[in-house]
C-alpha cells in the first residue's frame, strides 16, 4: 500500500486537460482565463479631469490672474473643448476630457464663483488633478496575463478593454456515481435497514462552490448494472466521482469492474484514515479521470478536499495554497497511516489556531459540519501543543 505522500505525488503526475472555450464576458467569473489581454488603448484614453471645478492654462497663475471669467463648461461624456483666451477658463467636471489649451484643474472647493467668474482663493500647483492620459496603462500593454483566476477585478478590466467574448479553461464534465443497495432517496422513509444517501448531494454542493455543474447517478450492488453504468458514464463525462463500492466488500464491485473495463488503476488504497480504499485511475481511450472513493461520508470528504480539488486546481493550472496551522493541544497518532483530524481552525492573536473536533469515526457526518477543515498528521507521530501542521479547508475561515 502506499503512503499519502504517494499518493499526492501520482494524482498530480496525471493532471486533466479540458481544453479551452469563449464565453461572454457576463458568465467569466470565477474562471480561468486562458488568453493574454491587452490594453486596446491607453488607459486613461485621455487626460481627464479627477475633480469637478475649472480648467485652467497654468500661464494665467504666474501671470498673477486670479479672477477668470468662465467661459464654457466640460462635462464627462462631451467630445474635447477649446480655451481660447488663456486668461479665462472652462467648468469641468471629474471624468471629463481636460479641454484643448489647459493644463490644470481646480476644485470647486478652492475657488468662488460670481457672476461668471471663478476667483482662485488656494494655491494653485501646475497639472493638479489631471489622471494623465496612458498613465495607468499604455496602449498594448499586458494587463492580465493568460492562467489567472477571473473575480470581480478582473472583470472590470476585460470590461475597460473592450473584451465581450473571452478565452477561458473549459470546465469539465462531471458525474457523481453513488453505490449501495442500502441507499434510498432524500425524499424517501428509510426502512430500518436503509440510510438516505447524502455523498452525491455533498459532492454536488462542493463542486457547485467550484462553479462546476454535475449529474448525478446510482448504481445498485450489482456486478451488471455497475458494468453497463460505468461503461456509459466513460463516453460522457471528463471526470467520474464514485463513492462506496472500492473497499474489501463482497459486492464492492468497481475495481474488478474498472479493470474490465480497461480503466488504468494508478493505485488503489492508501496509508491513510480516513478514507484508506480510494481508488484512483484514468480511462485513456475516453481520457476519463477515475476518483473512487470508499462510501463513508468522511472519507469520500476528506479525499474530495485532500485529492480532487488539488488536482482540479492543477489541471486549471492554478496553484492550490497549503497552509499550516498551529495545534492548540497535544496529539498522538500512534497509528502507522497519515491521518486526517476534523479541526476548527479559529484566529487567535493573528495566528490560526486549530480545534480538534470530537468525530465519531469517518462514518460521522454530522462532525464535519462543526469542523472547518482537516489536519495532516504523519504516521508514527507525536505533536506537542504549538506544534504547525498543515491544514486542509473545507470551508473558508473567514467570510
Ligand atoms: P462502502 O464504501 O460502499 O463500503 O460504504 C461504506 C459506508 O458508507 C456504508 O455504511 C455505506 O452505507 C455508506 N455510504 C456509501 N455510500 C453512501 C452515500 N452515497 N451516502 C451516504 N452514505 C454512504
Ligand atoms: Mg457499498
Amino acid at each position: 500500500m502506499i503512503s499519502f505522500e504517494q499518493a499526492y505525488d501520482l494524482v498530480l503526475d496525471n493532471l486533466g486537460d479540458f481544453g479551452e472555450v469563449v464565453v461572454p464576458l457576463a458568465k467569466t467569473n470565477g474562471r480561468v482565463l486562458a488568453e493574454p489581454i491587452y490594453a486596446d488603448r491607453d488607459f486613461p484614453p485621455f487626460d481627464r479631469a479627477t475633480k469637478d471645478g475649472i480648467a485652467i492654462a497654468y500661464g494665467a497663475v504666474q501671470r498673477g490672474k486670479l479672477e477668470l471669467k468662465i467661459e464654457g463648461v466640460a462635462a464627462a461624456g462631451s467630445p474635447e473643448k477649446v480655451l481660447v483666451n488663456p486668461d479665462t477658463c472652462i467648468e469641468i467636471m471629474t471624468g471629463a476630457m481636460l479641454p484643448k489649451n489647459t493644463d490644470t484643474v481646480v476644485m470647486y472647493e478652492h475657488l468662488t464663483l460670481k457672476d461668471g467668474f471663478a476667483t482662485l482663493e488656494k494655491p494653485v500647483k501646475k497639472g493638479q488633478n489631471i489622471h494623465g492620459r496612458g498613465s495607468d496603462e499604455p496602449e498594448g500593454t499586458m494587463v492580465l496575463q493568460a492562467g489567472i483566476r477571473i473575480t470581480a477585478a478582473e472583470i472590470g478590466v476585460l470590461a475597460s478593454v473592450g473584451k465581450a467574448m473571452v478565452k477561458v479553461k473549459r470546465n469539465p464534465s462531471l458525474c457523481i456515481v453513488s453505490t449501495g443497495d442500502e441507499l434510498v432517496a432524500v425524499d424517501a422513509v428509510p426502512l430500518p435497514h436503509q440510510i438516505r444517501k447524502s455523498n452525491s448531494h455533498t459532492l454536488r454542493a462542493a463542486l457547485q462552490d467550484q462553479g462546476l455543474s454535475s449529474t448525478t447517478v446510482h448504481i445498485a450492488d450489482d456486478k451488471e448494472a455497475t458494468e453497463s453504468a460505468i461503461r456509459e458514464v466513460l463516453q460522457q463525462y471528463d471526470i467520474v466521482l464514485l463513492s462506496g463500492g472500492v473497499s474489501k466488500g463482497k459486492y464492492d464491485y468497481l475495481p474488478e469492474v474498472f479493470e474490465t473495463l480497461g480503466i488504468e488503476k494508478v493505485f488503489h488504497k492508501v496509508r491513510q484514515r480516513p478514507g484508506k480504499p480510494f481508488w484512483f485511475g484514468k480511462h485513456e481511450k475516453s481520457k476519463t479521470t477515475v476518483f473512487a472513493f470508499p462510501g463513508n461520508p468522511g472519507s469520500t470528504f476528506a479525499n474530495y478536499h485532500v485529492y480532487f480539488l488539488p488536482w482540479l486546481f492543477h489541471s486549471f493550472g492554478l496553484i492550490s495554497n497549503n497552509i499550516n496551522v498551529e495545534l492548540n493541544e497535544s496529539i498522538e497518532n500512534t497509528t502507522d497511516l497519515t491521518r486526517f483530524m476534523r479541526v476548527n481552525v479559529a484566529i487567535f492573536k493573528g495566528r490560526l489556531v486549530a480545534h480538534l473536533i470530537e468525530g465519531n469515526g469517518s462514518g460521522d457526518l454530522t462532525s464535519l459540519s462543526k469542523a472547518n477543515g482537516f489536519i495532516r498528521l504523519k504516521p508514527n507521530q507525536n505533536y506537542d501543543k504549538g506544534a504547525e501542521v498543515p491544514f486542509i479547508a473545507t470551508r473558508k475561515i473567514l467570510e
